[in-house]
């Protein structure tokens, strides 16, 4: 009798492990995205928006920059809010904060806050373009401060990758003539995002003891349209649950701005380096071109 329920116990433990494997809400960075190669900008959001629902994903958030929006891009941003997501700040111009004086990058936020207070899908966080925080500790603090003035939260990332290298992969291979095999680039698709987000969590258990809510980093581009459904059962397959990024930001990492200047392959990689792990400790393989070149070849993707 009190092997079996040892035995029950035990099995109870193993389910349990299995159903909270991980959580994770969907971004996609620099909408709405140009007319591509492989699909116009209204059909790239159309597909986004049909995975979404198709997969029962409720909510996700979109980063606008703003410059991006013409009167095609207003139409898919009103779709996208039509459809129950949500918009956040990107920019206006979409340029470093390594590279601008603080209070011209600060003017550049500016801009593109006044376009998207005309919407009324958005929430109020901001993410920096390519993850770059500013070039000091002084700038840092300065548009952290800033933003806070403005009412903004930091809509930091968990998990960087490199969708943005495989989209344009996709889109030189089809501007250039060549033959595309889908499925193949699919897979290889999925088992690069998969990497990247069990290499991220893997490290934060290291840093923190546990898996936060994690925030995944995508773009409003060819690649996520095309290959998110199978993106998303893949993550709900491996026992994930996929949480709205209002929830993610719940997390207490959210709390408080990880005391480094390396904010540029996000949170958990920032945490890490403040406890003392080394940069180069801290970015997986496929967060690299060349890595990314020689497997599209191996993987015969393009013919
Ligand atoms: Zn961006």
């Amino acid at each position: 009798m009190i092997l079996k329920k040892h035995i029950l116990f035990l099995c109870f433990i193993l389910i349990t492990e299995n159903v909270f494997s991980g959580e994770i809400a969907f971004t996609f960075d620099d909408a709405p995205t140009n007319n591509s190669s492989v699909m116009s900008g209204t059909e790239r959001s159309e597909a986004i928006i049909t995975a979404l629902k198709q997969s029962k994903i409720n909510d996700v958030l979109f980063f606008v920059t703003s410059k991006n929006i013409n009167a095609e891009g207003r139409k898919r941003l009103d779709r996208y809010a039509k459809s129950g997501f949500h918009i956040a700040n990107h920019t206006h111009s979409h340029r470093s904060a390594n590279q601008m004086a603080p209070r011209e990058f600060m003017l550049d936020v500016y801009q593109a806050h006044l376009v998207l207070k005309e919407y009324d899908n958005v929430l109020p966080y901001f993410r920096f373009p390519y993850l770059h925080y500013g070039s000091s500790e002084v700038a840092i603090s300065f548009i952290q401060e800033s933003l806070s003035e403005l009412g903004y939260r930091n809509g930091y990332v968990t998990i960087d990758n490199f969708d943005w290298y495989i989209n344009s992969a996709l889109n030189k291979a089809k501007k250039s003539g060549k033959k595309i095999e889908y499925k193949k680039l699919e897979q290889l698709y999925v088992s690069v995002i998969w990497s990247g987000i069990k290499f991220y969590d893997d490290l934060a258990k290291k840093v923190l003891n546990r898996s936060p809510k994690h925030i995944l980093l995508l773009h409003e581009n060819d690649t996520s349209a095309l290959f998110l459904p199978a993106l998303v059962k893949h993550i709900r397959d491996n026992g994930w649950s996929i949480i709205s990024p209002q929830e993610a930001y719940t997390d207490p990492i959210a709390n408080k701005l990880p005391n480094t200047l390396f904010h540029k392959q996000g949170r958990i990689a920032a945490l890490a380096h403040e406890a003392g792990v080394k940069v180069e400790n801290l970015r997986h393989p496929s967060e690299n071109e060349k890595y990314l070149d020689s497997l599209l070849e191996q993987s015969g993707v393009f013919k």
